[in-house]
């Protein structure tokens, strides 16, 4: 273990140097760690920056995020993707309102048990809000704790996982374990990458991987699940100035976003369907080209097509005006239709 004190010496030193300046790093209050870790899940932290600004702009406080509205935080997390990370952070906000008057606790077990919180987002805000001795496993550490210890077995095994933890809470120092925690995901990040940099690397005397020549082949995982193709006809469906969109309701992967009518590729009905819930015949007047957008382990291919609707539509119950349309938070694929009509 003595090699590895002096690797975890050297990558607090590293860090120090070579951290990306970021701006839940320069004021990591619980709020700002929880909202930029959530924002960070399955995200990249140059699409996060803007995002993370504007939330704090307009929510900066966990009471100001307990008390908006839905639709309005979903609005603000439009383009990030996996919305139930928005919806749980919202209740979330009213949960530590209600149950710690706005202020987030720091045990585990009262952390674990708020809406959304996983053992890695509860490790990140233990270590860098609170400044605790806890190691916060995410994909980055994997990778480095796997190769620094040539660990073969599957990482994705929950077997696998305890071990890492294990492994990871023993390279701790007791004096800034936070700084070796943070610098275990900064350098799983920039340098212990898919392909690893070992020349830059401040682990690379103790690394096993790295001096068995195997760095490359470690973490083993399980394969990707296969991406699953859904081909949809999408409806724009105009009347007048206004066009008819609806909200996903709460049981659907997009639930509290709003989308144009659609319907699998294959259901030869849609059209007739469709005229019967708005009450009037449907004039189709143009198709535009397919449009792609993916979501957790779904590719939906979209066929857009425009309609005019023949008769009277009435104000409210899913008819908006073109203009205000993007008052309206979209999921992506519907959103890149819904910019395309705005100019059309
Ligand atoms: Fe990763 Fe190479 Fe550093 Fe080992 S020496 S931790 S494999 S970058």
């Amino acid at each position: 273990m003595h090699q590895a004190k002096s690797d975890m010496l050297s990558l607090k030193k590293w860090f120090l140097r070579y951290r990306r300046d970021l701006p839940w790093r320069s004021q990591p209050t619980p709020y700002r760690v929880w909202v930029s870790e959530v924002m960070l899940q399955q995200t990249q932290v140059s699409v996060v920056l803007p995002y993370f600004e504007r939330w704090m702009a307009r929510f900066p406080s966990i009471e100001s995020l307990a008390d908006a509205r839905e639709d309005e935080v979903i609005k603000l997390w439009e383009g990030l993707g996996y919305y139930a990370r928005a919806r749980n952070l919202r209740t979330a906000a009213q949960q530590i309102v209600g149950l710690y008057e706005g202020k987030m606790p720091s045990c585990p077990k009262k952390l674990l048990a708020i809406k959304g919180l996983g053992p890695y987002t509860v490790g990140a805000i233990r270590a860098f809000a609170f400044g605790e001795k806890t190691i916060a496993i995410d994909g980055n550490v994997k990778r480095v704790l796997a190769r620094y210890f040539a660990i073969k077995e599957n990482v994705a095994s929950t077997k696998t996982m305890k071990k890492l933890e294990e492994l990871g809470e023993l390279l701790l120092p007791a004096d800034q374990p936070q700084l070796v925690t943070e610098g275990l995901i900064e350098l799983g990040a920039l340098v212990c990458q898919k392909v690893p940099k070992c020349g830059k690397c401040p682990l690379s005397n103790g690394c096993v991987a790295f001096k068995q020549g195997i760095a490359k082949e470690l973490p083993t995982t399980t394969k990707r699940q296969k991406l699953i193709e859904l081909h949809r006809q999408v409806f724009l469906v105009i009347c007048g100035q206004y066009v008819f969109i609806q909200q996903a309701k709460n049981n659907q992967v997009m639930a509290g976003l709003w989308q144009f009518p659609y319907d699998d590729l294959s259901n030869e009905n849609a059209i007739n369907q469709l005229e019967q819930k708005l009450g009037g015949r449907l004039i189709e007047d143009a198709s535009w080209p397919e449009v792609t957008h993916g979501f957790t382990r779904y590719k939906a291919i979209l066929y857009p097509k425009i309609f005019r609707l023949e008769g009277p539509c009435s104000k409210g119950n899913g008819w908006v005006r073109i203009e205000d349309i993007s008052n309206y938070p979209f999921c992506s694929g519907h959103r890149k239709l819904a910019c395309q009509l705005k100019d059309w």
